[in-house]
């Protein structure tokens, strides 16, 4: 059988794969608004409580769509499209969205040392992670993938609205932080609406907003990231946004060797120093572009950074061993088995 062929390539896709269950006790005491629907290459679960909770969720999935047709880099019309399109030939007008989302990505960029970097794009590729045919590259085109990723050359023009590439064959991808960056947007349209309480899942970035609505706290599974169940609880008190990146979600398995679809911009090859993290924040485009920070990073450098960004980390190391963060400890709870 030919190396080519992916016979003994088993392809996991997850896409859909909910990575974080939430529990409440007791029954609710309404009726949610509620709504499940395929944006962003993941289930997204909304469910609203409160007299506005109809308008809340149409605006919500309206935002969800919105940001969605932005960042989708399949679509001709997408903003994200048109500027790999014209990758050092042209800049490109966007929308006010598309300048803010890739602001923040390179902020995080900069922050993280290029862990985290919006210009991954061409290694996603060649590791077949966009057309979902996986494969392991030679070493020849990692290192001619690896000079196409740098978040420097994004130049970003605020009085014309424009964004360019620098060189040719470059490309953006934002699915690390574009999650988080739609919950930041729906919880500043809830703020608008007269809304008790509100649940919403984007493929395992959650946004828990104000108090469930039958009790004081959320609590969230961590998903068991090696079969089924859950390895532990975290206890959430009003709005927060919980995001995790595993190694689990998005992978292909390779002789025995398990390649994930987070990919370590300085190496060119995908992360495997953890095997999960989930990061408890305030703002959703922090915790969701720094989960997948601290998935490149690993453990020692998520826990020695997780206060710098006032978030807190929970997660697995290569070793299945979970690791918190002191300043989340009494938050969590790990069980010794799936349960
Ligand atoms: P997440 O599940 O939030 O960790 O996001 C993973 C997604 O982010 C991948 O499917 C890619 O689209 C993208 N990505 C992969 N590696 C990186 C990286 N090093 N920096 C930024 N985005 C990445
Ligand atoms: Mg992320």
């Amino acid at each position: 059988m030919s190396s080519k062929k992916i016979v003994n390539i088993i392809a996991y896709i997850f896409v859909a794969v909910i990575l974080i269950f939430v529990f409440t006790k007791g029954k609710p005491v309404e009726k949610p608004a509620s709504s499940e629907i395929y944006s962003m290459n993941t289930i997204c679960d909304l469910e609203i409580y409160g007299k506005d909770k109809e308008a809340a969720l149409q605006k919500s999935v309206s935002i969800i769509n919105t940001i969605n047709s932005i960042v989708d880099d399949f679509s001709p019309q997408s903003d994200v499209y048109k500027i790999n399109e014209n990758a050092g030939i042209r800049p490109v007008k966007v929308s006010k969205t598309t300048i803010d989302i890739l602001e923040k990505a390179i902020q995080i960029a900069k922050q993280t040392n290029g862990a985290f970097d919006p210009t991954i794009r061409p290694l996603l590729v060649i590791w077949g992670f966009k057309n979902k045919n996986y494969r392991v590259p030679t070493e020849e085109k990692i290192k001619a993938a690896l000079k196409l990723i740098s978040y420097q050359d994004i130049v970003i023009n605020k009085e014309d609205n424009t964004v360019f590439l620098k060189h040719k064959g470059e490309g953006i991808d934002l699915g690390g932080i574009a999650k988080g960056y739609t919950l930041d947007k729906i919880k500043e349209a809830l703020d608008n609406f007269n809304i008790k309480s509100a649940l919403i899942n984007m493929g395992g970035n959650v946004l828990t907003y104000k108090n469930p609505p039958n009790g004081s706290v959320w609590r969230i599974g961590i998903k068991n990231p090696r079969g089924s169940g859950i390895r532990g609880i975290i206890t959430v008190k009003g709005t927060k946004f919980i995001s995790t990146s595993g190694d689990y979600e998005r992978y292909f398995i390779k002789n025995g060797v398990r390649y994930c679809h987070i990919i370590n911009p300085k190496t060119g090859k995908p992360a495997r120093k953890i095997i999960s993290i989930t990061v408890v924040s305030d703002k959703g485009y922090l915790g969701d572009a720094l989960s997948t920070a601290f998935f490149v990073k690993g453990k020692e450098f998520a826990l020695q950074n997780a206060t710098r960004f006032n978030v807190g980390v929970v997660g697995f190391d290569d070793k299945m061993t979970p690791f918190i963060s002191n300043n989340i400890k009494e938050l969590i709870t790990i069980y010794n088995e799936a349960r």
